[in-house]
């Protein structure tokens, strides 16, 4: 993210000048700004409340998103650091990163820890076997052939975040391992764009999602708070149920339906079990966390998911988030926290 908060300070001079010789609009109403597009992979959909000469924040925000995957976070874009770390896997000088991406890791590491090793971000050779990017597309429905065992225990074999180096601002990769940062790129950059949006002059409020991650930040004009809704896991255009939220917080949900294929009857979706390197199968469709923080809500929306209600629920605690898990049976349970914020 270093080279984007460059990008991001010089960006705040020239709305700091702006705001001058603009300083007679603040008395003025901000104004709805709505804009849906992609990036990072995603959808992304916004919801911005400026004040008058805000009107190209909408793009500005889409700029950072995209510079965060190309700079730092996409296994598939060449140059890319990450794309850099896994070409330089099994080298004995390792790969050099920024501070930004040193810090992720640091943070990844600990969950791995926190979580038993079910949140791994050195799971890429397991997560590549089973082609989520062609279902992606589409093009798997019925004709998908899940990985063979002996094949699985081989790239297995290759993962672990225990086998990670990292000293000195540089990475060390062992042969055969790649980084796949996709459980947490989407709350990465909500903590990217909430920098952003503490130092815009122009955004008063705002509710942007990035995929299933969704940040709040400020409040309306009319001082009504944000609502964000949880989706049915197996009914795309109904709610679960809608959390009411003032001011800054970060929704993220990780569900069995938001990259899968079925096949004879069997539902393979993306988020795998490091156990097993089949995809996880604890009872569970949907969980979203709530949390002030990006990192936190999309890792531990990833990490919940895998372990179930119970261990999720005392992971949650100990990283001081509130979680709500829906399960295969269509049942809710969530932390006491939770009941604050949610109403079905
Ligand atoms: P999310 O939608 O945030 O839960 O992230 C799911 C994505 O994380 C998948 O598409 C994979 O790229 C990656 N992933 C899958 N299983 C794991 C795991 N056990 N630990 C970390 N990342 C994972
Ligand atoms: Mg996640």
């Amino acid at each position: 993210m270093k080279n984007f908060f460059k990008a991001g300070v010089c960006l705040m001079g020239l709305l700091g000048l702006t705001g001058l010789v603009c300083g007679g609009c603040r008395g003025a109403e901000p104004e709805r700004v709505q804009n849906t597009d992609t990036a990072m992979g995603t959808v992304v959909q916004q919801n911005l409340y400026v004040r008058s000469g805000g009107e190209k924040e909408a793009e500005e925000i889409l700029k950072l998103l995209r510079g965060l995957e190309e700079q730092q976070l996409s296994r598939r874009l060449e140059g890319s650091e990450v794309w850099n770390v896994n070409a330089a896997a099994g080298s004995e000088e390792g790969c050099p990163v920024s501070a930004d991406l040193e810090a992720l890791l640091e943070d990844c590491l600990s969950l791995w820890k926190q979580s038993e090793g079910a949140f791994d971000v050195t799971l890429g050779e397991v997560i590549a076997l089973w082609d989520m990017d062609g279902w992606a597309l589409g093009e798997r429905e019925g004709v998908f052939t899940p990985p063979d065992e002996e094949t699985l225990q081989d790239a297995l074999g290759r993962c672990g975040s225990g086998r990670l180096e990292l000293a000195e601002g540089r990475l060390f990769l062992p042969e055969g391992m790649k980084l796949d940062l996709g459980a947490v790129g989407k709350g990465a950059a909500l903590d990217c764009l909430l920098g952003y949006l503490a130092e815009s002059e122009k955004i008063t409020g705002a509710v942007i999602s990035v995929g299933g991650s969704v940040l709040t930040y400020g409040d309306k004009p009319d001082g009504s708070p944000w609502k964000v809704g949880i989706r049915d896991p197996r009914d795309s255009s109904a709610n679960m149920g809608v959390l009411t939220l003032e001011g800054q917080w970060c929704v993220s949900t990780s569900g069995d339906y938001e990259r899968f294929v079925e096949v004879d009857g069997v539902r393979y979706h993306h988020i795998l079990d490091p156990a097993t390197g089949r995809p996880a199968d604890s009872g569970t469709a949907g969980v979203t966390v709530l949390s002030k923080s990006g990192f936190d809500s999309d890792a531990l929306s990833t990490a919940c998911f895998i372990l179930g209600p119970e261990k999720g629920m005392e992971l949650a605690e100990r990283y001081g988030v509130e979680v709500l898990f829906v399960g295969t049976d269509g049942s809710i349970q969530m932390s006491p926290g939770m009941e604050a914020y949610f109403r079905d």
